[in-house]
């Protein structure tokens, strides 16, 4: 095992708050042991514009409580290549870069993995995604606040709904995954709920706007996963203003506000955990493994296993769904 004197770390796809926490965890976890450590800026894409910089304890310091990334994040496709891999090869040799920690989604995880088979460089992940949708980990950096955005937002919306009669479908993040819109909405007191994970929920939705939305002071919540079997909000609303012209449906679709803000109180912690969890594997010779938590402990799960998948949603949150609005 070759020793390790100079570490590097980035962040890729998507931006999640708490991002800024695992940077600054790993930065502090190395200067304390006296390993350099660099920032790879803009992803993969850094690494194969040579896009590094040395970072010091100033300039991690105040950034746990900023959204985004310091180090900027992208999506790079010249890194799918065999070319782009080699010139990324190359700009870590020529900054003496013995190992390398990601902050990212599967997909960065799985760049990594393709990279490791080709050239001796150790990787550590780091989950860092608003969809919570990586396998061998409870959670991912950034879900937390996502969830309290999203709250935030339907709290704010429901006013507007009460006070003109509306009835809104309101659309969340997640792509494949339903778990963001489930929780924030029973956080949020929504009346329904719907998610990909669970199918054919046409008939609570039209059992819902019979019995609940009788008249023009009649107003309710409906969060809608942007992954749904139904489609999105916009296709549910237009579909249930047509077949129900007596009502007033309204769309909102949150977008990009759920990537941003600042981190929460889970967030920051959690990326602290793991990004002192993750410097420590580097050091200790492992690689091609993610920092994940499970039952709330630190687990390191092999890359292998961390591909996206279709994860079963609690039967637990469904069923309170269900009790909470049976009417
Ligand atoms: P998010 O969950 O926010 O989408 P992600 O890490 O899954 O995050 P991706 O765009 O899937 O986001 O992957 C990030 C980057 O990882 C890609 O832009 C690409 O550079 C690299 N990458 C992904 N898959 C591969 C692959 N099979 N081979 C090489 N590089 C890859």
């Amino acid at each position: 095992m070759k020793e390790i004197k100079r570490i590097a770390i980035f962040t890729s796809g998507g931006d999640a708050p708490g991002m800024n926490a695992a940077v600054s965890a790993v930065t502090r976890s190395a200067l304390a042991s006296d390993i350099e450590i660099f920032g790879i800026y803009h992803g993969y894409q850094g690494m194969i514009d040579n896009d590094f910089k040395k970072l010091s304890f100033d300039d991690v310091s105040d950034i746990i409580q900023d959204g985004g990334t310091i180090l900027k994040t992208a999506r790079c496709m010249d890194f799918m290549t065999s070319e782009g891999r080699l010139t990324a090869y190359k700009n870590l040799q020529k900054n003496k870069i013995d190992g390398v920690i990601v902050i990212g989604g599967d997909g960065s995880f799985k760049g990594a993995t393709v990279f490791s088979q080709e050239f001796d460089i150790p990787f550590i992940g780091i989950p860092g995604t608003i969809d919570n949708d990586i396998s061998g980990t409870d959670y991912t950096i950034g879900y937390d606040t996502a969830l309290n955005t999203v709250v935030d937002a339907i709290d704010k919306i429901k006013d507007t709904a009460n006070s003109h009669g509306r009835l809104f479908f309101i659309e969340a993040m997640g792509n494949e995954a339903g778990l963001l819109t489930l929780e924030s909405g029973i956080a949020s007191g929504a009346e329904v709920i719907l998610i990909p994970e669970i199918l054919n929920q046409e008939d609570e939705l039209d059992n819902f706007i019979k019995k609940r939305i009788k008249n023009k002071d009649s107003s309710g919540i409906v969060v809608v996963a942007e992954g749904d079997e139904m489609g999105g909000a916009v296709k549910i609303a237009n579909k249930v203003q047509k077949d129900y012209p007596h009502i007033e449906a309204r769309v909102s679709i949150l977008g990009y506000i759920q990537r941003g803000g600042n981190p929460s109180g889970k967030d920051r912690l959690e990326a602290t955990r793991m990004g002192v969890a993750a410097f420590k594997c580097l050091l200790a010779g492992k690689r091609n493994i993610m920092i994940g938590l499970k039952k709330h402990d630190i687990v390191e799960v092999p890359f292998s296993n961390t591909a996206k998948a279709f994860r079963p949603i609690n039967s637990e949150l469904i069923e309170i769904q269900k009790i909470l609005n049976s009417y």
